[in-house]
């Protein structure tokens, strides 16, 4: 190993998400050698190409992500487009007023303990510094009829916003000196005294090896392949959630959603027994299609949201908790899912209208072409059979529909399902202020399979930085 590929730092952080860049940067303002290390590349490359031009162009009709680009690099998985930010518990802008009924998720304070409200709100001062535009005086909750529905502190983010958030991340990384490389996809980790970090470059061969007393993972939810490896080398404590949830993902028009909606956004609804919920409900987007786990053939849907340019669709999923089958872990039965919804109509995106759903019958392939769905290629398919063997139901949100839309049958010819959306599937590390069973390697963000989202990422990454100054450095 030549001299010069030998480099060591106080911190290695693995992944420039919303957790690895505010961890790394929370280090760095306080005087620590900070080396920040991404498969990605920088903000500019990897923001959306075509969520740009969609937005800016709105007769442009290409809305699908084919290169996936921009869920990886400075930003991660969530500023390369707009967001919805969740968990600001606060009704007004200067943080007096308490959201009326507001409760953080158990999976957030269960990863941030008494201090949840403190890093939550140490993210959103960033966010706010960064020129993220606060809340209205009274932010929206849940219209009437919504069944079990709960605000969830949601500011809606605009690509303007994005964007300023994305310069002063690169701006600060730069003024603290981290040392942040792209392309660097992480290969393994050994402990040998102090952390070895492998990576190699996408375009050479050549391992690079970098030294750190401390190394926070934050490679997101597409990485379990690699958190599993690092689980095993370590020994790391950890357990797999009882249950998963899957489902479909809805596109339906705006329109109809504002009805659903009655001027919330992103409202937590829930069935009245607890088991299934719609996830990330508002009113614009588009669907997206990207790899279940990197490196993984199988595709899972997604949604991003349009606030800059509203367009005339809206898509939510709608899961279910399904209990794991004995002998199985969460991650292999999600896949088993996962790639039976891929394979359902040979790797295509199968799609159904609603009414064809309720109906039992397959949808005409003109009927879905016909909808204009933001997702090219999805090809009509029979999804009933598939949530019957998985225990999805969607028969809740039917009866929701019906208590807010007088004549549903609009709804249910212009509404498609699609498959297949899952999550909550990931192997949960037992974390201490976001610190592993092996001492000196943290997991922050949605790596450690505890919290998920952006505003969570962001919290779990600084309360790692004041871990790690406090006990290693
Ligand atoms: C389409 C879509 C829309 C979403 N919309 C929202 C939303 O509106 N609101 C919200 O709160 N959440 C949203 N989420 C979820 C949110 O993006 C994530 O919860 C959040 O990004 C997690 O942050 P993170 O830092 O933990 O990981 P990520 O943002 O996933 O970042 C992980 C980083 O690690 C890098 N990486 C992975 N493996 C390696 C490796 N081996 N070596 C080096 N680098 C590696 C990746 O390139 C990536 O940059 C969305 C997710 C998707 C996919």
């Amino acid at each position: 190993m030549e001299e010069n590929k030998v480099k060591k730092f106080d911190a290695i952080i693995i992944g420039a998400g919303p957790a690895g860049a505010l961890c790394a940067v929370a280090l760095a303002r306080n005087g620590k050698k900070v080396l920040l290390l991404d498969k990605g590349g920088a903000f500019a490359d990897n923001l959306c190409a075509h969520f740009v031009r969609q937005t800016y162009d709105c007769s442009l009709h290409e809305p699908c992500c084919r290169r996936h680009s921009c869920l990886s690099g400075l930003g991660g998985a969530a500023l390369h487009f707009e967001a919805n930010f969740d968990n600001y518990p606060y009704a007004d802008a200067e943080q007096k007023e308490r959201i009326a009924d507001f409760k953080f998720s158990p999976f957030l304070e269960a990863a941030l303990g008494d201090a949840t409200e403190a890093y939550i709100m140490k993210f959103y001062d960033y966010m706010f510094a960064a020129g993220l535009q606060k809340p209205a005086a009274e932010p929206a909750v849940c219209g009437k009829g919504c069944v079990g529905a709960a605000p969830s502190g949601t500011i809606p983010v605009r690509l303007e916003d994005i964007k300023k958030i994305a310069a002063k991340l690169e701006r600060d990384l730069a003024q603290y000196g981290v040392c942040l490389l792209g392309s660097r996809t992480v290969t393994d980790i050994d402990k040998n005294g102090d952390f070895v970090v492998s990576c190699v470059q996408k375009t050479g061969e050549e391992t690079e090896k970098f030294y750190a007393k401390t190394v926070a993972v934050a490679t997101g939810y597409r990485s379990i392949p690699t958190v599993a490896k690092f689980i095993r080398k370590f020994g790391l404590q950890h357990s797999f959630p009882a249950e998963t949830e899957l489902g479909f993902r809805v596109e339906t028009s705006a329109e109809i959603a504002d009805k659903l909606l009655g001027g919330a956004c992103n409202p937590r609804i829930k069935s009245a027994c607890g088991k299934h919920r719609t996830f990330c409900i508002c009113s614009g987007g588009r669907i997206m299609k990207y790899p279940f786990a990197w490196g993984s053939d199988d595709f899972v849907l997604d949604g991003q949201h349009a606030y800059s340019c509203r367009g005339n669709k809206t898509n939510f999923s709608l899961l279910s908790k399904v209990k794991v089958p004995a002998g199985e872990n969460s991650y292999e039965f999600a896949a088993e899912f996962v790639h039976e919804a891929n394979t359902l109509e040979k790797g295509a995106v199968p799609a159904q209208k609603l009414a064809d759903y309720l109906s039992g019958s397959k949808s005409a392939q003109a009927d879905i072409d016909g909808l204009s769905l933001t997702l090219s290629g999805c090809v009509a398919a029979d999804l009933r059979p598939l949530a019957e063997k998985y225990g999805i139901a969607i028969e809740w949100f039917i009866e929701l529909v019906k208590s807010v839309i007088p004549h549903p049958d609009y709804f249910y010819n212009n509404t498609v399902l699609l498959a297949p959306s899952a999550v909550k599937y990931a192997p949960r590390l037992e974390l201490k202020k976001a610190e592993s069973s092996c001492p000196g390697l943290y997991f922050i963000g949605d790596a450690g399979g505890v919290v998920s989202g952006i505003s969570a990422a962001g919290a779990t990454g600084l309360m790692a930085a004041d871990s790690i100054i406090e006990k290693y450095l």
